[in-house]
């Protein structure tokens, strides 16, 4: 019967965005310059498992994040984004499609419906050239995130700790090339780099470690061992040092995640270098993400997937268009990885079609309908097993057998820690987010049924080993 009901309910979709009440939150636009010309080139950097509360420019007390810290204060820098989902294929099918995890239903077994149109696609049929550099795995053409683009590649630009000779000899060389040529392009680049296992390269790997005890600095040197390991190895022996009960251990292993960050930082300095970011060379808009966050411990728990907590769905958001926001300026409305497309198709003149379930950030409509809108969330690393609804006081979050329910107080209880959903006086409350829940969920169900995902079968050769050496299958 549950099965049953996990099978009708997984069925999602929807079309059309609830609208949805104001709740005071202030939203200052960026200062915007009348040129409306499209971008030359556009950027889309994926920096898989980056929770957004970590980084020095959204209020982290370590310096993680130099470079981004630099381009953010030129750029629109968005507070209060949220990936739509905790697992990596489905939230970044969202950030490519503009549909809900529970609409285009690309999970674990499933790949995007043909009919469904991707970033790259649309972005192709206005004459930009498409490229894409990936880690592969979760983002590899089984799922269909090949869909579009000219130039597809599964290989971390930063494969090995420390080493950019990918990056360096076969990246930078090809935008190198279409920036030469005067020809518009699409860069997508994914980098793996800050997900498990954390082997930051040196200096990189002790950068963050003066506060833990001597027996991490011990550790330290063992994970110096791992660095020309391959990710499978790397993953098996990196976690065989850890005590995950020991919570020593937890900030021995954030100071290494924030060694990621700042070695991943790094290189997209050296990448912007290249590409004329730093220097304020126009033309270019440049975009960076995170599809998800981390846990460590913060609810009992590590990696990511199957959760919705603001540590696992609070994720960067930076658009950088000198060209267009002549300084920077902070966006404290609610968004989503399921407006980047409409916002991006807006900036190059294109219309959002219909079937869009985000917003053009920049577009009128925006402000016209509301900036304070609940942002919605779902879970698909398998199926469609629980939802959540985050307004700017409340989480709301539902398995979808109603086996569990949970609500949270972010006003008084940011971490989400105590579970208000029995409290008789806030009954009103829960019956509204549920029943807004409920109606997003009833028109994913829509759209699932009318573009449903294609059986994906077994995974080809490489994008198993890859799932493998990241975890994700066994
Ligand atoms: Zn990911």
């Amino acid at each position: 019967m549950k099965r049953r009901h996990l099978q009708s309910i997984l069925c999602i979709c929807g079309s059309i965005y609830l609208i949805l009440a104001h709740l005071g939150c202030q939203t200052k636009q960026g200062p915007i310059e009348s040129s409306t010309t499209p971008p030359q080139n556009i950027f889309l950097l994926s920096l898989d498992t980056l929770r957004a509360d970590h980084l020095s420019c959204y209020g982290y007390p370590r310096q993680t994040s130099p470079c981004i810290d630099y381009l953010a204060k030129q750029a629109v820098q968005f507070h209060d984004a949220f990936s739509q989902d905790s697992s990596t294929a489905p939230s970044h099918m969202t950030l490519f499609t503009s549909l809900f995890p529970s609409s285009h239903g690309v999970s674990k077994q499933n790949c995007l419906n043909q009919a469904i149109p991707t970033m790259a696609v649309f972005l192709k049929a206005r004459h930009y050239a498409t490229l894409g550099f990936t880690g592969g795995g979760n983002l590899s053409t089984s799922f269909g995130f090949d869909r579009g683009f000219d130039t597809y590649v599964c290989q971390d630009i930063l494969g090995t700790p420390g080493d950019t000779t990918y990056l360096d000899e076969r990246v930078l060389p090809a935008i190198m090339e279409k920036q030469a040529n005067h020809s518009p392009f699409f860069c997508f680049l994914h980098t793996y780099c800050i997900h498990d296992p954390y082997v930051p390269p040196p200096p990189f790997h002790n950068m963050f470690s003066h506060d833990i005890r001597n027996e991490s600095i011990e550790r330290i040197r063992a994970i110096e061992q791992f660095w020309d390991m391959d990710l499978l190895q790397q993953r098996r022996h990196f976690w065989n040092i850890i005590d995950t009960s020991d919570p020593e251990h937890i900030n021995f292993l954030r100071a290494l995640y924030d060694g990621e960050i700042r070695y991943t930082d790094s290189i997209l300095q050296k990448i912007f270098r290249r590409c004329g970011q730093m220097n304020g060379k126009t033309g270019t808009l440049t975009i960076i993400v995170s599809d998800h966050g981390e846990e460590f411990l913060d609810h009992r728990g590590y990696f990511h997937a199957n959760k919705l907590y603001d540590e696992l769905v609070h994720v960067p958001f930076i658009l950088h268009w000198p060209d267009r926001f002549t300084s920077g300026s902070i966006r404290s409305d609610r968004v989503g990885l399921i407006d980047i497309l409409p916002t991006v198709l807006g900036i190059v003149g294109g219309r959002s079609p219909n079937h869009f379930q985000g917003r053009d950030l920049l577009g009128s409509a925006h402000h016209e309908i509301g900036t304070d809108r609940p942002i919605f969330m779902d879970n698909m690393r398998r199926s469609l097993l629980k939802a959540g609804l985050r307004t700017s006081r409340w989480k709301f979050i539902e398995t979808l057998d109603k086996s569990n329910q949970e609500l949270y107080d972010l006003l008084n209880d940011p971490a989400e820690m105590s579970n208000l959903v029995e409290d008789t006086t806030l009954s009103e409350v829960r019956q509204s987010l549920e029943s807004q829940l409920h109606q997003q969920i009833s028109q994913n169900l829509k759209c699932f049924k009318k573009q449903s995902p294609q059986a994906i079968g077994q995974y080809d050769q490489q994008t198993r080993q890859e799932l493998k050496a990241l975890g994700y299958i066994d």
